[in-house]
C-alpha cells in the first residue's frame, strides 16, 4: 500500500487514476484548483482545493501529511490554446510544476510520475516515435512539458528525486460503470466531440485539414485508453522503488489511426452517420503521432489491455450517451424534463 497524491485528480486522466489506486488497495488524496476538474469526479479519497500557482497552499497541503509518491497531472493541455496563450501556459504548466517539485523537496517527498506528452516530440522524423526520437516541440504545450522533463532531470542529479515521465499520445475512452470519463466544460478532443456531435449534444464536427501526408489527408493518432495510462503510473511507483534517476516512457498502442477513421469507426458504434464539416488544418498539430511503447512494455511490464480502437471509442460512448449530471455533456434540467417526456 502506498500513499499517493494525485495533483489533478478531479480531471480526466486524475480520476481514473484515483479509481486504479483505490481498487488495487493504495490510499489516495486528490489534490486540484477544480478550474477545469469536477468535485463530482473525486470519488475515492480526499479532496485538498489548491493551486500550484499557490505556494502557500502546497505549504498547507503537505504540512502534517506523509505521501510516499506524487502524480502530477495539473496542467493545461489544449495544443491550439497553447499557441493562442504561450504565457499562461509557460506559468501554469513550468511555474506550477516548479512550485510542486519545491513542496516536495520541502516535505522529503522523493517519488513523482509526470503526465508527458507525445508533444514533445514535434514532428516526427520516423514512422513509429520511441524514446531516442529526438525532443522538438512545435507548439508552446509541448515545450512547456518537456521544460519540465528537463527539470526532473536536474532534480535527479541536484536532490535524488525518483522521476517517471510518460509521454502519453491519445488519451481517449471512459469508465461509465464507475462514473467517471471526460467532461470538458469546452470541449476541443476529437473522440468526444464526434460522439457529441452524434448525439446531437455538440455542433458537426469538424475536420481539421484534410491536405496532410497521410492515407486520407487527415491527422493521424494512437488513441490508448485511459484506464492503460492509468495502470502505466501504477506501474511507474513499483518502477521507482528500485530505480533512482529520471526516466521517460512513451505510452500508445502502436497503431494510427486517422481522423476520419475515427469518425468512421465512431459511427459504426453510434450506428449513426457523424455530422462534419471540412475545416482549415490547427495551428500546431503535426500530420502523424504514433508511439513506440516497447520500453514500457519491457521495463514497466506495462500490457495495455485496450488495444483496439472501436472498444475505446465504445466505452466513450456509453459515457456520453448517459453522463451523470454533473457532466457538461448532461442537458439543463429543464432540457431533461423535456427528452423524458420525449421518451416513448
Ligand atoms: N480534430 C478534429 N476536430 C476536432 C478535434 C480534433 O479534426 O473537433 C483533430 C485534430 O486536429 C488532431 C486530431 O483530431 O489532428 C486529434 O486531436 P485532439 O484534440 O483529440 O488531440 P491532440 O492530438 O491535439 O492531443
Amino acid at each position: 500500500m502506498q500513499d499517493v497524491l494525485i495533483c489533478g485528480g478531479a480531471g480526466y486522466i486524475g480520476s481514473h487514476m484515483a479509481q486504479w489506486l483505490a481498487e488495487h488497495g493504495h490510499r489516495v488524496t486528490v489534490l486540484d484548483n477544480l478550474s477545469t476538474g469536477h468535485r463530482a469526479a473525486v470519488r475515492w479519497g480526499e479532496l485538498i482545493t489548491a493551486d500550484l500557482m499557490d505556494p502557500a497552499a502546497l505549504e498547507r497541503a503537505f504540512h502534517g501529511r506523509r505521501f510516499d509518491a506524487v502524480m502530477h497531472f495539473c496542467a493545461r493541455s489544449l495544443v491550439g490554446e497553447s499557441v493562442a496563450d504561450p504565457y499562461g501556459y509557460y506559468s501554469n504548466n513550468v511555474t506550477g510544476t516548479l512550485n510542486l517539485l519545491e513542496a516536495m523537496r520541502q516535505h522529503g517527498v522523493e517519488k513523482l510520475v509526470f503526465s508527458s506528452t507525445a508533444a514533445v516530440f514535434g514532428h516526427p522524423a520516423t514512422a513509429v516515435i520511441d524514446e531516442e526520437h529526438p525532443t522538438a516541440p512545435i507548439n508552446p504545450y509541448g515545450a512547456s512539458k518537456l521544460m519540465a522533463e528537463r527539470f526532473l532531470a536536474d532534480a535527479a542529479t541536484a536532490y535524488g528525486l525518483r522521476s517517471v515521465s510518460l509521454r502519453y499520445f491519445n488519451a481517449a475512452g471512459a469508465l461509465p460503470e464507475h462514473g467517471i470519463g471526460e467532461a470538458h466544460a469546452c470541449e476541443t478532443h476529437l473522440i468526444p466531440n464526434v460522439l457529441r456531435a452524434a448525439l446531437g449534444k455538440g455542433p458537426p464536427l469538424k475536420v481539421f485539414g484534410s491536405d496532410y501526408d497521410t492515407i486520407d489527408g487527415t491527422c493521424v493518432r494512437d488513441y490508448v485508453h485511459v484506464q492503460d495510462l492509468a495502470q502505466a503510473h501504477a506501474l511507474a511507483l513499483e518502477f521507482m522503488k528500485h530505480q533512482e534517476g529520471a526516466h521517460a516512457f512513451n505510452l500508445g498502442n502502436g497503431r494510427g489511426f486517422s481522423v476520419k477513421q475515427v469518425i468512421a469507426a465512431a459511427a459504426a458504434v453510434a450506428g449513426a452517420p457523424i455530422p462534419c464539416t471540412m475545416a482549415p488544418r490547427r495551428a500546431g498539430d503535426p500530420a502523424s503521432l504514433v508511439a513506440s511503447s516497447t520500453k514500457a512494455r519491457e521495463l514497466l511490464g506495462w500490457r495495455p489491455r485496450w488495444t483496439e480502437l472501436t472498444p475505446i471509442i465504445e466505452s466513450a460512448w456509453r459515457w456520453h450517451r448517459d453522463p451523470p449530471d454533473w457532466s457538461p455533456d448532461s442537458p439543463p434540467l429543464e432540457q431533461a424534463a423535456v427528452n423524458a417526456e420525449r421518451q416513448p
